[in-house]
């Protein structure tokens, strides 16, 4: 689905990515790991076409973005639900989940697609259908992650990029927000997830890549990498082996990881 090889993008004289490769196929949960400062974002930006990368190559089923405007990369099937959420905070629940469709009216069946896609989200997030008349500035972090997440969807995206989802939220609605995103893949869409908590992103995900100082220096399946003792020092804060290394078996909720 997605294929990136040797991306570099600068800011002025700082180069925050230095050559990434990597890959994400359709169906597969692919996060993206690295403390601050990483180069996380960047990536997501130039995926998204924010930002215009010095040199490589972005492909989405087989199709150049790395010179493609945003707008033409959103129709393309690409949505960011960015750090921060960065909702309309004045405009409603409502209006907030219709512009996420805005540039892909046609390929979710018009007013109608939409509306029926609004009320999906609102079926499974019922808070929403709640407040679905409030402005989004009024909700509560953990559902302004659920409406972020859901306006993305309703571009019925080819693949979805979330930047750091937990991001402010208190541990409880973190789970419950992994928790959306472990059904997303579940029901077979293509995520790109980019998280700083590594313990839980690599819980979820089929395979992960490790980016420090704007370069992959790890990747691997999700198993692999909470078994490796380098990932468990540098980014779990623990010894591999021990019993929280272990993935959730298919079909359970986040439980606790102390
Ligand atoms: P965070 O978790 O803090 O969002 P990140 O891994 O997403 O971190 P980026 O935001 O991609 O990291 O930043 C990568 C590097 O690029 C950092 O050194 C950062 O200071 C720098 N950077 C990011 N945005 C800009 C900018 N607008 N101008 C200059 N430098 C920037």
């Amino acid at each position: 689905m997605l294929e990136i090889r040797d991306l570099r993008v600068r800011y002025g004289s700082i180069e925050a990515l230095r050559g990434v490769s990597l890959t994400v196929g359709a169906g597969e949960l692919v996060a993206l790991i690295g403390s601050n400062g990483a180069g996380k974002s960047t990536c997501l930006k130039a995926i998204t076409g924010i930002l215009r990368p010095v040199e490589g190559s972005i492909r989405l089923e087989g199709q150049e973005l790395a010179a493609e405007p945003a707008h033409r990369i959103v129709a393309r099937g690409v949505a960011l639900v960015p750090e921060g959420r960065r909702l309309f905070g004045d405009q409603t629940v409502m209006d907030n989940l219709f512009l996420g469709a805005y540039r892909r009216r046609r390929e979710v069946g018009g007013d109608a697609g939409m509306r029926a896609r609004a009320e999906e989200y609102l079926d499974r997030f019922p808070i929403l259908r709640e407040r679905r008349s409030a402005p989004a500035g009024s909700l509560s972090g953990g559902q302004q992650q659920m409406l972020a997440i859901s306006r993305g969807l309703m571009a019925s995206p080819r693949l979805l990029l979330l930047d750091e989802p937990s991001l402010g939220l208190a541990p409880l609605l973190v789970r419950q927000v992994f928790d959306i995103i472990r059904d997303l893949k579940r029901a077979g869409r293509t995520v790109l997830l980019v998280e700083q908590m590594a313990n839980l992103a690599l819980r979820i995900a089929d395979r992960a890549y490790i980016l420090e100082q704007g370069r992959i220096v790890l990747d691997g399946t999700s198993d692999a990498l909470l078994a490796n003792p380098e990932v468990a020092r540098g980014y779990l804060g623990r010894l591999a082996g021990t019993p929280t290394a272990r993935r959730e078996p298919p079909g359970r909720g986040i439980t606790e990881q102390q």
